[in-house]
């Protein structure tokens, strides 16, 4: 495989939960040295970039939040392309300060609605109250439309369900800035500075890390770990350029000692 940079998935790749996946520290350092230009691609809604790389460096990984491309960061982008102003976000509280900074934060009339993670706080006032925005004519933005994530309790429904749902009640359609959407996947090279064939993609998801890598020309390197179950793999139209068990395979697969 001619592999010249990196996108690296987060959840599931390198941790799980509070827990750093065995290897995920000696890859990294493996990955530095090569001098592979790289980034950790992530879809989290509930932290800005800073907050993610300090977490990755209390599990153990030595990152910098210049080497974090978000969801967030997309989303930003397009509202700011699409130039909205007023906008209602359904976004974890520090997320929210970082938006009012660009933008007006309106939940009477916004022009556009942006969707994260909000956790538990779903119920039918606040579907109801995001619906009746969209009947108004804001636009609806996700910053992804996952369907579950897995968690050291099993895998849990996630905002995707959510999204399709206020899609089909008001009968518009959602623009989605994070993975698996395209506008991700070429911010992302850009930010390498590589044509989307030279790089690969390594993520648990088939769908939208593998999908959506394949989608824009990356090569996708399914691991199996996180969120994987070869039952998902089996069921979809979607086939990795290759897989390797877990994260700590990646410099064999580099270096043409394994992988397929
Ligand atoms: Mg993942």
């Amino acid at each position: 495989m001619q592999i010249e940079g990196i996108l690296f998935d987060l959840d599931g790749v390198f941790y799980i939960d509070d827990a750093l996946i065995p290897g995920a520290a000696e890859t990294l350092r493996f990955i530095k040295h090569s001098g592979l230009p790289y980034r950790f691609i992530t879809n989290t809604s509930t932290l800005p970039p800073e907050a993610v790389a300090a977490k990755l460096r209390r599990l153990g990984l030595a990152v910098d939040s210049a080497h974090i491309f978000s969801a967030i960061s997309a989303t930003e982008q397009w509202l700011k392309r699409l130039e909205v102003e007023r906008v209602a976000l359904l976004l974890a509280e520090p997320l929210r300060e970082r938006f009012a900074r660009d933008f007006t934060l309106d939940e009477v009339a916004p022009e556009a609605v942006v969707i994260g993670d909000i956790g538990a706080r779903w119920d039918y006032a606040l579907l109801n109250r995001v619906f009746n925005w969209l009947m108004q004519g804001a636009r609806l933005l996700c910053v992804h439309r996952n369907r579950f994530w897995q968690t050291g309790n099993g895998l849990q429904l996630d905002i995707g369900a959510f999204v399709a749902g206020l899609e089909y009640a008001a009968g518009v359609e959602a623009v989605v800035a994070g993975k698996p959407s395209r506008l991700f996947f070429d911010s992302a090279c850009q930010a390498l500075g590589l044509p989307a064939e030279r790089v690969a993609v390594v993520g648990d998801d088939i769908e939208s890390d593998i999908g959506g890598a394949q989608g824009c020309g990356c090569l996708g390197v399914l691991v199996r770990s996180g969120k994987y179950r070869a039952e998902f793999v089996a069921r979809s139209a979607i086939r990795p350029d290759a897989e390797i068990d877990s994260i700590a395979d990646l410099p064999a697969l580099l270096t043409g000692r394994a992988g397929r």
